[in-house]
């Protein structure tokens, strides 16, 4: 009987091991060394066909359980990596403001909240974002081409070739410290496309703690969402 194997994508090196990782976005790559054929490593595949399904159905369900955040009194939204209470409110002159320490959201538009909440941190993300650009253009003697809030799948920037710099409305619920990292990261890329060595150093030239900011997007990054 033959097993059904995941979608796995492979990447040789010089390395003495095999690793199997499963990306943030679900999808299966295997790090192999340069001598492994590909029977080996579909045989390796094989034997831990049952951990990778097992670890990927986990994964599903947390998605499928995330918690959405309920559109009642009280619950919390991030802006700028501070947490604030959400008040119902009767009337006001636009859907949702956010004043005094508190989100403001017109009752009526309680059915459509997270579209409004969407475009609330694309409003406020251009205007920041092009700020820390252009505080870190001349440190770092890049010039972007264009800047662009998105929604952008998995990830929280990206760069194009030809020089824009697209970031995720998300990065608006982070704490200044990280969207700083996020913008010197995306910035770094105008000089050097891949996070080689180059790519890293220039970024510790900006941020010399970019580590700590690094993971703590890694770990809290997925609680950043509506
Ligand atoms: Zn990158």
């Amino acid at each position: 009987m033959t097993t059904k194997l995941p979608p796995y994508t492979v990447k040789k090196s010089a390395r003495k091991t095999l690793s199997i990782y499963i990306e943030r976005d679900g999808s299966v790559s295997v790090l192999a060394p340069n001598e492994n054929t590909d029977e080996e490593i579909r045989e390796i595949v094989t034997q831990k066909s049952y951990q990778i399904y097992k670890y990927l159905a986990e994964r599903e369900e947390l998605i499928a359980t995330k918690s959405y955040r309920e559109i009642t009194n009280g619950e919390s939204f991030l802006y700028l990596g501070r947490n604030y209470r959400l008040q119902l409110v009767k009337d006001q002159d636009a859907p949702l403001k956010l004043k005094d320490g508190y989100f403001f959201l017109r009752a009526a538009d309680k059915t459509h909240a997270s579209e409004i909440f969407k475009e609330f941190y694309k409003g406020k993300a251009l205007s920041r974002i092009a700020g820390r650009v252009a505080f870190y253009r001349d440190k770092m003697n890049v010039v972007p081409r264009e800047i662009r809030i998105m929604e952008l799948h998995n990830r929280w920037a990206s760069c194009s070739r030809k020089g824009d710099l697209n970031f995720h409305w998300k990065c608006m619920m982070a704490p200044l410290t990280i969207l700083d990292y996020i913008v010197v990261h995306e910035m770094a890329h105008l000089k050097h496309e891949t996070h080689n060595e180059a790519f890293w150093n220039e970024v510790d030239k900006i941020i010399p703690d970019y580590r700590e900011r690094k993971s703590w997007l890694r770990f809290n990054g997925a609680g950043m969402d509506l």
